[in-house]
């Protein structure tokens, strides 16, 4: 099962897909994880994205394809995954699609997490995310055991820099512009499905397995 993710920042698509990935067993894809082990890391590729994300801005074209296209060919891909973050842009959807024809192989679902803008400010100021293993934490809805420390992996619990307000409103503009154009597409392709992202986690993902099929 090939799953896409759409939705504004902070619409919760990392912590839904992560449950998807755990139930069917597919490997989960983030961009953004992937951009952000590239920059601990200290990579060329790291070094470029960064200046992008600081901003609250899509890192080019150029610098994700290729990558996510490499990502879904590999052998742990074959019986499907779902992928967060990914694509952002029209041409990025296009990409996709071609490379997956390449392949004989098509996207099953664009799911589709739908929150207003004036709930995700909120929701992003209490995102916390390990700096040890990239866990993804929220201060009231999704706390963890101990206060500021992972469960995962006990590691320290931080705000993101690109979650702080400011740069929040910028990835919210960049959103609307660049990426909610691909709700038309994947409608248009047939594959899209809404649910509501203001439920609380577990109401979210029963919604998506009722979509996906037990
Ligand atoms: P969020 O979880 O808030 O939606 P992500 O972790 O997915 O944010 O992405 C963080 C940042 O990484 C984005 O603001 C953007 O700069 C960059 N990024 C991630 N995925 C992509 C992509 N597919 N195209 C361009 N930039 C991306
Ligand atoms: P995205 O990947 O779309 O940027 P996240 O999955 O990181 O979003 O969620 C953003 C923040 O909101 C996180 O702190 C997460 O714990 C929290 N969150 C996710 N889904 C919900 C929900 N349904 N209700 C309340 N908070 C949520
Ligand atoms: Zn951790």
């Amino acid at each position: 099962m090939k799953i896409i993710m759409l939705g504004a920042p902070g619409a919760g698509k990392g912590t839904q897909a992560k449950k998807i990935a755990e139930k069917y067993q597919i490997p989960h894809i983030s961009t953004g994880d992937i951009f952000r082990a590239n920059i601990k890391n200290g990579t060329e590729l790291g070094k470029k994205a960064k200046t992008y994300m600081d901003q609250g801005l899509l890192v080019p074209d150029e610098l994700v394809v290729d990558l996510v296209v490499d990502r879904v060919g590999q052998e742990d891909c074959t019986k499907g995954y779902v992928l967060d973050g990914f694509p952002r842009t029209i041409p990025q959807a296009e990409a996709l699609d071609k490379a997956l024809a390449e392949l004989g192989q098509k996207m099953d679902f664009a799911v589709d997490v739908e929150v207003p803008d004036e709930n995700i400010i909120n929701r992003m100021s209490g995102r916390r995310a390990c700096v040890g293993c990239g866990a993804t934490y929220h201060l009231v809805y999704a706390p963890t055991k101990m206060e500021n420390v992972c469960d995962n992996c006990g590691g320290e619990l931080v705000l993101r820099d690109d979650d702080k307000p400011e740069t929040v409103k910028k990835r919210l503009d960049v959103y609307h512009e660049q990426t909610q154009p691909l709700i038309e597409y994947y409608t248009n392709s047939g594959i899209l499905k809404t649910v509501d992202g203001t439920a609380d986690i577990g109401d979210v993902f029963a919604e998506i397995v009722g979509i996906l099929g037990a």
